[in-house]
């Protein structure tokens, strides 16, 4: 209980010291609780310590937890979406932020449709070209941003990236003002439909770095929970 939100406390200071860093306040900044493989009563003292919006990467395990937390939480669902799972997670989630291909954005269209809702995605980057990761390369963005801006029931929020695992953050800051340049380069054109409004990057390692450049979701597991245990799965 007590080690939860002294972490928590312990990253607040940090992000708030990031954030002034790149001339923004705390409250511009939104901290996401990775929840995968923790259980439900970690995530309502999480809950407790008012980190409200959470993110998982599995529908099956979003789904179990949805059914015990409901809406007292906002759901994210940031890890690889299969399109014949779309439909279980369509009525639950704030946010997709791991559209990388037109075949996952049309379907998230048509069972929005059906649901007779609008879903806020992301556009996963895939900003090192990493054999091993999900998203878009960097180059082809702007033409796939283009393509689902015509997807009415899909609004695009902004862009995520998972960068590399690497010893040290710094690494990474190239990859973050890449992002961030992708970023603006793309609210500039000003395509209907498309509206550059969060940049989701920066995990545990690296999201001071992140945050200097210019992100404004962070993703955070195991900086609040310690390690993870996958033997446990809900
Ligand atoms: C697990 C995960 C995170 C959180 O990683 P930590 O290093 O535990 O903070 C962030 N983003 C995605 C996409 C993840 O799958």
């Amino acid at each position: 209980m007590s080690l939860i939100s002294d972490n928590l406390c312990d990253i607040r200071k940090k992000i708030e010291i990031a954030a002034n860093k790149s001339g923004r306040s705390f409250e511009d900044i939104l901290l996401l609780g990775v929840t995968k493989t923790v259980d439900v009563d970690r995530i309502k003292t999480l809950m407790d310590c008012g980190v409200k919006t959470l993110g998982e990467n599995r529908v099956q395990e979003l789904i179990s937890k949805y059914e015990i937390i409901g809406d007292g939480a906002k759901w994210h669902l940031i890890g690889n979406l299969q399109t014949n799972k779309v439909k279980y997670i369509i009525d639950k989630v704030e946010l997709i932020h791991s559209v990388d291909s037109i075949k996952l954005a049309e379907e998230i269209d048509k069972q929005a449709k059906k649901a007779d809702r609008k879903v806020d995605v992301l556009v996963e980057v895939n900003i090192a070209g990493e054999i091993s990761k999900h998203g878009v390369r960097p180059d082809e963005v702007f033409k796939f941003v283009e393509n689902i801006s015509k997807f009415d029931n899909i609004r695009t929020k902004g862009l995520m990236t998972v960068a590399p695992f690497v010893e040290n953050s710094e690494e990474n800051r190239k990859y973050f003002r890449q992002m961030r340049k992708i970023f603006v380069d793309i609210k500039s054109q000003n395509v209907d439909n498309i509206y550059m409004t969060y940049l989701s990057m920066g995990m545990t390692n690296d999201y001071e770095i992140a945050i200097e450049e210019g992100a404004n979701i962070v993703r955070i597991g195991t900086g609040i929970f310690g390690e993870r245990n996958y033997d446990i799965k809900k």
